[in-house]
């Protein structure tokens, strides 16, 4: 590509940033960096009614934590700024009065009670199309409309809609499109209390702001042969367009605030690490064209193509992002995880004040258990017997592993676990092995039963790695315990 990529991100601040909008900003990114652009960061906040003050800032953090950080926008300076939409408004007003002293653009007086009967009356007729305005100002007299505003008559601009005109676009996902401008009816530019419309804004923006190509959730689509007929008019060129193909929800249905579309940072309490979730969802709509699901950021960069973006709809499959989300896990060192992972733990509060202090501790936890955990909050959730005696034992666990003369081996255990001078790893591993030859015991009657004591569940980590951590004492204790609470049930149970 000869003239520089520059795409930009530009969210609305009306409430958390979904995963579906992190998509966007994704491909937007990933795009740029392929092509050695800018990723633009505008906010669109010109809808004062939908503003939400928290917004912003969670948008940020949110595209901050996933990586997608911007180079042109909000804190980070740029030579189109300002990229608050709402410090743009005189550009956008001069912008309205250049169409309309070129004819494109025209005030229109009708009162929000004029509009509404006219919307009842279409509805009535079932009109098929050429619903909405009926351009009922678009031809008022020159020496009407400047007597009207005189009066400080209330008043939006509107857009003139052309007669009978295909309206095209290029789509590089979807090819050609078409509209009919019967379609169109003359939309609202500026807003009666001199705001833009989206539209407006939008356009205005992409065009000053050098956007190279605007890629978008599909459900903008139908406001592109507006925004197409807005470029005609200002005599600007069009950028390419990209609609990004819909995302499902797991249940069916597009994925949406409404519908099971969770905040990136849900994703982020929920104990998900960034590049497992960016991983996961560049793979929505876009795959590198082989078998290769797991890709480092670098590798998304290099790999990344409009033309391997499906219009095909896809669906957002949690199962999918926590499998994505595991090799992560996997590949991370103990170190890097420490403080996500300390967030979750605290947050969870099962962790006591004292023990979140012991990072050595925590570190060593984490090292046994992140391999097996496909989030943070598995890890953190499976960790509990590291800090908490058991206060229950699995109970298909206690059928199957202490039966037999199960109380026996822990009685022997406990006392053997309470004489070692050394209760490290390697000295617990001869102590199981010297035991089972003794008594001719396979070592998974030790094991099991001993895991069942002293954790309460079924599986975890390396039963000698894990008791060492725990350590002596611990151990000691929690194999007292359990071997009370077995005697007692053997003897419920045969009375
Ligand atoms: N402000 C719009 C939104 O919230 C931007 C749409 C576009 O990218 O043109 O998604």
């Amino acid at each position: 590509m000869s003239s520089e990529v520059r795409v930009r991100f530009a969210p609305s601040p009306t409430g958390y940033l979904h995963v579906g909008g992190a998509r966007t900003a994704l491909f937007n990114y990933l795009f740029a960096k392929h092509h050695g652009g800018s990723f633009i960061l505008r906010i669109e906040d010109t809808d004062r009614t939908r503003y939400q003050s928290d917004a912003l800032d969670e948008i940020f953090t949110s595209l901050r934590w996933l990586g997608l950080t911007w180079d042109e926008g909000p804190e980070i300076e740029g030579s189109c700024g300002p990229y608050f939409q709402s410090e743009r408004t005189s550009l956008y007003r001069e912008k309205v009065d250049a169409l309309v002293e070129s004819g494109h653009a025209y005030p229109c007086f009708c009162s929000s009670q004029r509009l509404q009967k006219l919307r009842e009356e279409q509805e009535k007729a079932k009109l098929a199309h050429v619903s909405g305005y009926d351009r009922h100002c678009r031809n008022l007299s020159q020496d009407e409309v400047t007597k009207r505003i005189s009066q400080n008559e209330p008043h939006v601009y509107r857009l003139k809609i052309p007669d009978n005109r295909i309206v095209s676009f290029t789509d590089m996902i979807r090819g050609e499109i078409e509209y009919k401008s019967e379609t169109l009816d003359d939309l609202v530019l500026l807003k009666s209390d001199g705001f833009p419309t989206y539209h407006l804004a939008n356009v205005v923006d992409d065009h000053l702001m050098g956007i190279t190509h605007v890629m978008r959730g599909d459900e903008w689509i139908a406001s592109t042969p507006r925004h197409v007929l807005l470029y005609e008019a200002f005599g600007w060129d069009l950028p390419v367009f990209a609609h990004l193909p819909v995302i499902l929800a797991p249940g069916g249905g597009k994925l949406s605030k409404r519908k099971g579309a969770a905040s990136v940072l849900d994703y982020k309490r929920a104990g998900y690490l960034p590049e497992g979730l960016v991983n996961f969802l560049a793979l929505l709509g876009w795959a590198p064209g082989n078998d290769q699901e797991k890709m480092s950021s670098q590798e998304l960069v290099d790999l990344f193509t409009l033309e391997r973006v499906s219009p095909k709809a896809s669906v957002f499959d949690e199962q999918k992002l926590e499998w994505m989300n595991g090799l992560y896990m996997q590949e991370r060192s103990v170190g890097s995880l420490l403080e996500e992972a300390h967030l979750v733990w605290k947050e969870a509060g099962e962790v006591s004040h004292e023990q979140l202090k012991d990072m050595a501790y925590l570190s060593q936890v984490i090292g046994l258990l992140k391999d097996r955990s496909k989030t943070l909050k598995e890890l953190a959730t499976n960790s509990f017997y590291f800090f908490n005696d058991p206060n229950s034992y699995e109970e298909k666990a206690v059928k199957k592993r202490w039966k037999g003369d199960a109380l026996t081996v822990l009685q022997s255990l406990t006392s053997l676990f309470e004489s070692m001078s050394n209760f490290s790893q390697q000295s617990l591993e001869d102590a199981f092995n010297d035991y089972a030859q003794k008594k001719e015991l396979s070592l998974g009657k030790l094991i099991h039963p001993t895991r069942l004591a002293v954790s309460g569940v079924s599986f975890g980590p390396g039963l000698y790695e894990m008791l060492e951590l725990i350590g002596q004492e611990t151990v000691v204790r929690r194999m007292k315990n359990a071997v009370l609470w077995l005697d007692n049930f053997q003897k419920e149970k045969n009375s």
